[in-house]
This record gives C-alpha cells, sequence and structure tokens, in this order.
C-alpha cells in the first residue's frame, strides 16, 4: 500500500484524560502527533490532524474521533496513545491493530519496530504488534486501514527517560514507520536550544544597540526580516 494521505490524531481528550505517571498521556500524544504530522507534511504527505477537545465522556470522546477520521479522505488511520500498568515494571512499545488483518499488522511492526530502534525502548510481543478484536472502538468503527499506537509506558521510569531523551528521532520513526520509506529531511532541533547570546564577535555592538533601543536584544542568531531592517536603521535617524 503506498501511503499518500493519513488522517492522524490523538488519544482521548482535553476533557477525558488518560493514564497519568511521570508523565500525562494527553499531553505527550498531542505532542507526538503534532511532530509526526509536521515531518510528514514536509515529506509531502497529507496529514489530516485532530485532537478531541469538547467531549464530557468517553463514549462521546471516542466517537467524535471516529468521525472525525472517517470525515476525511486518507489511506491510513493512525491513534497516538501511550501505555499504562498497574505495575511501573511494565515497559515497551507495541502497536494495535484488527486481529487477522495482515496488511494493518506489517504497518503495525514497521512502526513499532522504528521507534525501538530510534530510541532503546523495548520492543513488546516480539515483533511490536498487538492484535485485538472489538474491544478498542477506534480499530472497530474508523473505515479504513487503521492502527493504534502506544509509544511506551507512562509508569515505567526507564520509558519515560528513554522518550524523553529521543523524542525527535522518535517522531521522525513514526513518520518512517507509517509511510514505509526513509524520510531524508531533518528531524527538528530541540526547542530548548539556547539562542539567547550573540555571538563573541558581535557582542559589543549587541549590548550596545539593545541600551539604545535598536534592538529588543531577542534572538540575537535569527535572521532579520526586510521590514526589521527599515525600522532600525529609522531608529539610527537615517530616514528622516
Ligand atoms: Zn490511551
Amino acid at each position: 500500500m503506498t501511503i499518500k494521505a493519513i488522517t492522524l490524531s490523538s488519544g482521548h481528550g482535553k476533557y477525558m484524560q488518560g493514564a497519568s505517571g511521570i508523565i500525562n498521556e494527553v499531553i505527550e500524544a498531542r505532542r507526538v502527533a503534532n511532530q509526526v504530522a509536521k515531518i510528514l507534511r514536509g515529506a509531502d504527505i497529507a496529514v489530516n490532524l485532530f485532537h478531541e477537545n469538547d467531549a464530557k465522556n468517553a463514549t462521546d470522546n471516542v466517537n467524535s474521533i471516529i468521525k472525525y477520521h472517517n470525515s476525511t479522505q486518507r489511506d491510513l488511520d493512525v491513534s497516538i496513545h501511550f501505555n499504562d500498568f498497574k505495575e511501573a515494571t511494565a515497559h515497551g512499545t507495541e502497536t494495535l491493530h484488527i486481529e487477522g488483518d495482515t496488511q494493518t499488522r506489517g504497518i503495525a511492526s514497521r512502526i513499532s519496530r522504528a521507534i525501538s530502534a530510534a530510541s532503546g525502548i523495548f520492543l513488546r510481543r516480539g515483533d511490536g504488534t498487538f492484535a485485538r478484536t472489538t474491544q478498542v472502538g477506534f480499530l472497530r468503527f474508523t473505515n479504513r486501514p487503521a492502527v493504534l499506537l502506544e509509544v511506551c509506558f507512562v509508569r515505567n521510569e526507564n520509558d519515560v527517560r528513554l522518550y524523553q531523551e529521543n523524542f525527535y528521532a522518535i517522531c521522525h520513526a513514526i513518520a518512517e514507520g507509517i509511510i514505509g520509506r526513509a524520510i531524508t529531511t531533518q528531524p527538528a532541533p530541540p526547542q530548548n536550544m539556547p539562542n539567547h547570546e550573540p555571538s563573541e564577535w558581535a557582542k559589543t555592538s549587541w549590548i550596545k544597540a539593545t541600551a539604545k533601543g535598536i534592538t529588543d536584544g531577542t534572538n540575537p542568531q535569527a535572521n532579520a526580516s526586510r521590514e526589521q531592517i527599515i525600522v532600525i536603521l529609522d531608529r539610527l535617524g537615517l530616514l528622516d
């Protein structure tokens, strides 16, 4: 199957929280879904992205997610979840599919193996797949091939550490696992990369320019737009 379009949603909802342990399932599922969507769009895959924000009970929540998926044009439905178990020792990654469907089983295994290879998170059940029959509404009632990811366990310290340390690599791996081919665009750099310091050679001028109000002193190494340059020239009194 060539995948050109997918519909991707985060599990649970704003008011219908999922698992909570060291990390919160809804928050992380949304982060992963957003980043995977970004990577896939960069690889020219059409992505319909959905986060459920209204439902006040579990039935409405899952029905709303299913309804959104079924209203879209896509080759594959993907749902992002995190796993939970009362014993914090439970760990690893797995992707659910409908029992007996070899096509989605293959995709599920590809995604789980990619996550495991990118992060070191344990591959559950040998090949990272978990066949479900009727228990999972998302798999049962979405009307295209569907997979549901359980990225890692929210209560397992090692899983959470590997997930946090390898967040971008995991999202990249999920994107590649979904479409079944390598994506050569670079994964996004960590967003907390500090960019608040000017280069050594520019420091003196930067401090002077900030003191004179020519620049507001933020993002010293970012590009300037044409309008920003014009305003700087005006602040220097060169346009009057
Ligand atoms: Zn869940």
